[in-house]
């Protein structure tokens, strides 16, 4: 049992260790800033390493990925999770699989991303994230699920996301004319008829700052901590 009055959260983290130093940072402030004094958060973390997972990404052996992530999820079942988290949104096209292997709720980062957007008044966003969250459905279809229609940049520009993702943010490296080829993205869009912009790769905060996109901003990794402070919390 918890020894407090929070409830305990079980992390999926190491996808990439960059933005899950984010969510550990953020969860500890975040129930500081709620619960004041030496308040820190109840929290397990399952780290994964990321290269393996990557390669099974790369290859689209994602029966692999979810049998990795659901071991996980239900380890930290078994030592007193309850709640479960991935930190990362690629990841979460394994949920169905995850959310299987055990009993205690998943929360879900799309959908703390599409309560952030409604509540700025987006419905059509950029969505900035891996090929795999922009391109294949499972991401784009729970955001429809909330009235929300993303819109994603060209190929040219899913490419250099991509590689920009891999082989920069997750690999500690934030780079001048990487933040510039993703601003210009974003100005692209703008000038489409986009109304917001999500940053849903767990890494894109580390490039980008919110305010100076010039259009509101949902970050997906803060949206998912405030959404896991709520259950914990119980607000
Ligand atoms: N953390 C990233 C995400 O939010 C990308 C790394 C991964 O593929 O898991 O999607």
């Amino acid at each position: 049992m918890p020894t407090s009055e929070m409830r305990r959260l079980g992390l999926i983290g190491g996808m990439s260790a960059e933005s899950t130093t984010t969510y550990y940072q953020l969860l500890n402030q975040g129930v500081r800033a709620r619960l004041g004094g030496l308040h820190s958060a109840e929290l397990l973390l399952w780290s994964v390493d990321f290269a393996p997972i990557a390669r099974m990404q790369a290859e689209g052996d994602w029966d692999a990925a979810a049998a990795v992530l659901s071991e996980a999820a239900r380890r930290l079942e078994q030592a007193g999770a309850e709640a479960l988290m991935i930190c990362a949104n690629t990841m979460h096209l394994v949920v169905p699989a995850v959310a299987d292997a055990v009993s205690i709720p998943l929360i879900h980062i799309a959908d703390a991303t599409a309560e952030g957007l409604k509540a700025q008044g987006v419905r059509r966003p950029l969505l900035l994230a891996t090929r795999f969250t922009m391109e294949k459905a499972f991401y784009r279809d729970r955001l429809a699920a909330h009235g929300i229609e993303a819109m994603i940049p060209g190929e040219a520009g899913r490419e250099r996301l991509h590689a920009i993702i891999y082989d920069e943010l997750c690999q500690g490296v934030t780079d001048i004319g990487s933040r510039t080829a993703v601003m210009a993205l974003i100005e692209r869009a703008r000038a489409e008829g986009a109304d917001g912009v999500i940053f849903g790769c767990t890494e894109i905060g580390l490039l980008l700052e919110p305010d100076a996109v010039g259009l509101p901003v949902v970050d997906s990794a803060v949206a998912h901590v405030g959404a896991a402070l709520d259950f914990a919390l119980g607000t």
